[in-house]
């Protein structure tokens, strides 16, 4: 008879512990469904600035470059066009006035006119970033349309902050 209570004691304590490790594995599942749901959301929509630098202007790759960004879900909310004084040029890359290819940068960004976009949407700093590439990433903006490390085709900010900066130097009334 004590052999039989304590045989059902244990089977109980036994189904106790399953249903306890089921219970765990559904909440689980819900709390991972919940972070599948809430994953879209930490997309953060973000603004950035870009440039089409005067060597792509010149050599007729506006609308190329403006659809690889809208191609990849990149939402253009302001543009112009604006050929920068040398003074412009020098203030807005004064970041690098201690490198020495600041004067030839500067010299470059005054040669002619440029085209400024602000890109709208989900992450779009970093994804601005990625199209625009490296000069030997196949693909990318640079490896198209660049010719030199210089005359890199475009300018894209390289985060929140330097984002809000430029995206006020083109467009102070935004
Ligand atoms: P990125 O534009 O990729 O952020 P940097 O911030 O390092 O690159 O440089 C700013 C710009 O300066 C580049 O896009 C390019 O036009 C120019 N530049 C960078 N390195 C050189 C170099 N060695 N010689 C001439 N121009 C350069
Ligand atoms: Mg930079």
């Amino acid at each position: 008879m004590a052999a039989a209570t304590i045989l059902a004691a244990v089977i109980n304590l036994y189904l106790e512990v399953i249903r306890w490790l089921e219970l765990k594995r559904n909440h689980m599942r819900t709390f991972l469904v919940f972070l599948l749901f809430l994953f879209p959301l930490a997309a953060e929509v973000e603004k950035t600035l870009s440039i089409i630098k005067p060597d792509a202007v010149k050599a007729h790759h506006i609308g190329d470059i403006l659809s690889i960004y809208e191609k990849n879900g990149l939402e253009i909310v302001h543009l112009r066009m604006v050929h920068l004084s040398p003074k412009e040029s020098a203030a807005f890359y004064e970041v690098h006035k201690d490198k020495g290819f600041y004067q030839e940068l500067v010299d470059f960004m005054a040669s002619g006119p440029s085209v400024a976009v602000v890109l709208k949407g989900e992450n779009a700093i970093a994804k601005t970033r990625e199209l625009m590439g490296a000069k030997d990433k196949p693909g990318s903006i640079r490896a198209l349309y660049g010719t030199s490390v210089g005359e890199n085709a475009v300018h894209g900010s390289d985060s929140k902050e330097n984002a809000v900066n430029e995206i006020l130097f083109f467009f102070p009334a935004t």
